[in-house]
């Protein structure tokens, strides 16, 4: 957050953003089940300018042993960005982001994947960030879920996810790199449309508690046209041949 490039007009007279978008608007999104031969269930997203696949194993056993539960199963995230996804070089070694982004894809998938029924076993989701443009973790929470429903993994419900945030004094709807870097804040938010439980919730910057408010229902609406969006990818893998 804090207005890096001064140039930058995040909000114009006319209500419009820096990407020509509304302010409840969000980037273009496209997501297609099914897209790995090797892996049990994946999928790929175009969110914005966001390229990411996911793929998912399992559930399989647990190696190391000793990291598996008797009462349960675990699920397990790993989230890479390629050297090539930003414009400077990325280091391929993982960072300290990429670990934490990991880290809350798997607690924001947790309870949606109905882990119990798959005692000492692992669920491993990897994904593979090929082009970054603000609001990664979110568009791969939203790939991931379908890679897992499309693995055939119960789940209570999908993980929809999209971010909301604040720029120009205004609550905006899902929060591109150029608004992430100059803007005022940042919220990813992970939901589970039918359950309408939030199950990802986070915030860089400062917000009113009016402002908090407002920021997560718009966030919340942005998971609901996700949720259409993550359906029908699955409906286009499973019935291919028309009937719906
Ligand atoms: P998110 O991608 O979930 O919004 P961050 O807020 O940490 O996560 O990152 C915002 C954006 O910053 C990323 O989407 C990406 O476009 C950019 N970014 C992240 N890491 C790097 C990096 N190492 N080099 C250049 N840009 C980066």
């Amino acid at each position: 957050m804090g207005g890096r490039d001064s140039d930058l007009v995040l909000l114009d007279e006319n209500g419009i953003r820096c990407d020509g978008r509304k302010v409840d608007e969000t980037r273009n999104i496209s997501i297609k089940a099914g897209v790995l031969k090797n892996a049990n269930g994946s999928a790929y997203i175009e969110f914005g300018d966001n390229k990411i696949l996911a793929g998912v194993f399992g559930p399989r056993d647990v190696h190391p042993k000793h990291m598996s539960d008797t009462d349960t199963g675990i699920i397990r995230c790993r989230y890479h960005m390629s050297p090539f996804s930003v414009t400077e070089r990325k280091n391929p070694a993982p960072s300290r982001r990429e670990i934490e982004i990991g880290k809350v894809i798997k607690e924001a998938l947790r309870p949606a994947v109905m882990l119990e029924k798959f005692p000492r076993t692992a669920v491993d989701v990897y994904v593979e960030v090929l082009q970054a443009d603000g609001g990664t973790r979110c568009a791969a929470l939203d790939a991931a879920s379908v890679a897992l429903a499309d693995a055939g993994i119960p789940m209570r419900d999908m993980v929809s996810a999209c971010a909301a945030g604040k720029v120009a004094d205004t609550i905006i709807l899902d929060v591109n790199n150029e608004e992430d870097q100059a803007g005022q804040a940042d919220m990813p938010i992970g939901y589970m449309p039918n359950l309408g439980k939030v199950t990802l919730l986070q915030l860089d910057g400062v917000l009113t508690p009016a402002e908090f408010k407002k920021c997560l229902e718009t966030g919340i609406e942005g998971c609901k046209q996700v949720y259409e969006i993550q359906k029908q990818a699955l409906k286009d893998k499973f019935f291919a041949n028309g009937e719906q």
